[in-house]
């Protein structure tokens, strides 16, 4: 039998090489951080982790994992329910609902968990999901468990949102779901008209933080940070993989009684595994040093505003981002992979977007600053952009 399947799968994987979308992936011999070492030997600059505030190698998150490690062991061999939840566990989920201020938390293995456990417990056939056009593969894949009528609006249209409001009046529960950060724009949800448009039409706002918590508002909060929408969002969903350590772990967070009926009834959270006691420990540490200091995210800050100015004064063609992405717009698809291949060769990495990832003819190169680059590591990365767009011919003077 394998040999009819494995023929199909080999052309298959030729025909993913052949279009130029094959993954290759990169083995890094050192901890994630904004300088790294490559198997080889080789050292690069990293512009395209998700490491937005520089915990990845942060020793104090990782004396935290060990403690917890030592106290409460390796694992929990047990979903959370029978026998998998230890102190720990609940004092990081109440450390989760007190950063986004609201009744309580629940853990998953990741927020692609959350996501894919939050819709089907909550909703029915009689209900509507109104979902970004943009939004992660998770909520997509959570929508598709569910079975609630499902509406698409353009991204961050709210006139089409508003649109399929309308449409969805007559079922009896509406949910309007959004990223807080989109990650090939870099561009935030509008939470505020989002939540303006859903008292309107009467119905639920669920947003997924991954990208946006620890890196939008004023002290990196989040969309519900930077619109003031605490106590008008009724789910939220994150990641503890990105801003928040970049280890794993995630978590669905809101009302209380919404809470309650996931612990019941949400299919990733009584079937999987509990998080171990390291990673419950160094979330608990993590929200403590954010507690203490929003002295990451102001680096970050300051980091995506020199990046940015001195790309665009170079003459480079940038998206008008809103949070730690930012887009490099080449519009053509070689190009951005030629562009990335020649960044390498400066040590530098950065990632070429294409069709279908992002629309055809909007190529870019995506860049993910962090709270760990130092001047030195941006000024060296802005100097290699500025050669091999003269290299290449896409500076604009
Ligand atoms: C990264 C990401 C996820 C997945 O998070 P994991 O914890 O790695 O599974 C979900 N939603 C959004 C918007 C993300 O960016």
């Amino acid at each position: 039998m394998y040999g009819k399947f494995q023929k199909y799968l080999q052309d298959e994987l030729q025909a993913i090489e052949e279009a130029g979308l094959y993954k290759k992936e990169r083995n890094i011999a050192s901890p994630q951080s904004a300088e790294i070492t490559l198997q080889d030997g080789r050292k690069a600059l990293n512009f395209c982790a998700n490491n937005y505030l520089g915990l990845a190698d942060s020793p104090r998150l990782a004396a935290a994992a060990e403690k917890a490690m030592k106290e409460r062991g390796y694992g929990m061999s047990s979903v959370r329910f029978i026998c998998g939840t230890q102190d720990l566990h609940k004092e990081l989920e109440r450390a989760i609902a007190d950063y986004f201020r609201t009744d309580d938390a629940i853990l998953y293995a990741a927020c692609f968990d959350a996501n894919g456990g939050v819709f089907e417990p909550l909703l029915t056939a009689e209900d509507a999901i109104i979902s970004d056009s943009l939004n992660h593969a998770s909520i997509i894949d959570g929508v598709r468990l569910c079975k609630a009528q499902r509406f698409r609006y353009a991204n961050a249209d709210m006139a089409d949102l508003e649109a399929k409001l309308q449409e969805a009046q007559a079922c009896r529960f509406r949910i309007i779901v959004t990223d807080g950060v989109f990650s090939m724009d870099g561009n935030v949800a509008p939470m505020d008209k989002i939540c303006d448009l859903a008292e309107k039409y009467d119905a639920l706002v669920m947003v997924d933080e991954s990208h946006s918590a620890g890196v939008v508002g004023p002290t990196g909060h989040g969309v519900a940070e930077q619109f003031d929408c605490y106590g008008r969002i009724d789910i939220f969903t994150g990641t503890l993989g990105k801003a928040f350590g970049g280890a794993v772990g995630g978590f669905t967070t809101g009302r209380q009684e919404i809470i309650d009926m996931l612990r019941q009834r949400s299919r990733p959270y009584l079937f999987s595994n509990s998080i171990p006691p390291m990673i419950a420990g160094a979330g608990i540490e993590m929200f403590k040093m954010l507690k203490e200091s929003d002295e990451l995210h102001g680096r970050l800050q300051a980091n995506v505003e020199y990046f940015r100015e001195k790309m665009l004064s170079a003459g480079f063609d940038i998206k008008p981002t809103q949070s730690a992405i930012c887009a490099v717009m080449l519009y053509d698809a070689k190009l951005s992979q030629e562009f990335a291949a020649k960044m390498a060769e400066e040590g530098i990495f950065v990632t070429g977007f294409y069709y279908p990832v992002v629309p055809k003819g909007q190529a870019r190169i995506r860049v993910q600053l962090s709270a760990a680059h130092r001047q030195e590591h941006l000024d060296k990365a802005i100097a290699a952009f500025i050669k091999v767009g003269r290299e290449l011919g896409v500076l604009r003077k």
